[in-house]
């Protein structure tokens, strides 16, 4: 399916939540939920990262019932196959119809120890097998409190950024650490300073034309009750959204965002 230039991505990151026949029955829910709601017209784009074990089942589910979500996953190996027991290799999830897969979540970082030359060699890795790679950045509060907002997310991104082709599909999530799961979302303005900054180091790396056609989200404690607000901001172009992914009617009516954009 072609995706128009900046065309909203909606994504949803289950984490390790859901098994298999939880993901189908979520799935078809979520789909059903749309339909009835006519919100299944392209203008904006989902997508959903179910656990490794989940995307085969999941693959065969949209396919068999045309259901227009893309499939993502949540991580991939730096290699592209050997002696690396417990990896996934960035060809496998080609296979399986993957779109996209996210590279350096915060979790990633905190608790696999993934440094920005681990996720520049798995940005490398994904773009090699024709995945696009949702590059999570993001600061943690003592960052925030000592450095700001940008800085972090500016080095995070410019060191994935490290030898990426201007012509390369790539997606920026702007997750501040503080904001994940805590239920306290950035403001919008302040999504969209290092949203827009974020672009800017796009620009200076990939060039006027890449910033001008990445998506740049932003993700943390989205719910349905704050979407519209961040999504009326210029540069953000979408959400990775966690935990309210994992409820269907939630998720469901942040993906309906557009219902109360300029209300
Ligand atoms: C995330 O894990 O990427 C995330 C944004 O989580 P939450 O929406 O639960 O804050």
């Amino acid at each position: 399916m072609a995706i128009a230039p900046r065309t909203p991505l909606i994504a949803g990151n289950w984490k390790m939540n859901l098994d298999h026949l939880q993901a189908v029955a979520f799935v078809q829910k979520l789909h059903w939920t749309l339909k009835d709601a006519k919100h299944e017209d392209g203008s904006v784009e989902v997508a959903v990262f179910p656990p490794f074990t989940d995307l085969r089942t999941v693959q065969t589910l949209l396919d068999a019932d045309k259901i227009p979500f893309a499939l993502g996953a949540q991580d991939l190996s730096a290699h592209d196959s050997g002696a690396y027991t417990g990896e996934v290799s960035g060809a496998f999830l080609a296979k399986l119809d993957n779109r996209y897969v996210i590279i350096g979540h915060s979790e990633r970082r905190q608790y696999h120890a993934e440094s920005d030359e681990v996720v520049a060699a798995k940005v490398k890795a994904a773009l090699r097998h024709g995945l696009i790679p949702v590059i999570c950045v993001g600061e943690t509060s003592e960052d925030l409190e000592k450095f700001g907002a940008s800085a972090v997310p500016v080095a995070q991104l410019t060191a994935a950024l490290a030898g990426v082709k201007a012509d390369a599909e790539i997606v920026v999530a702007y997750e501040p650490v503080w904001a994940i799961g805590s239920g306290q979302a950035a403001t919008p303005q302040q999504a969209q300073d290092v949203c827009a900054t974020l672009r800017g180091v796009i620009a200076e790396k990939l060039g006027a034309d890449a910033a001008a056609k990445t998506r740049v989200l932003y993700g943390g404690s989205v719910k349905a009750a704050n979407i519209a607000s961040f999504m009326r901001e210029p540069d953000v172009d979408g959400a990775l959204v966690g935990g309210a992914s994992l409820v269907v009617d939630e998720f469901a009516a942040i993906i309906r965002y557009q219902k109360h954009v300029g209300v």
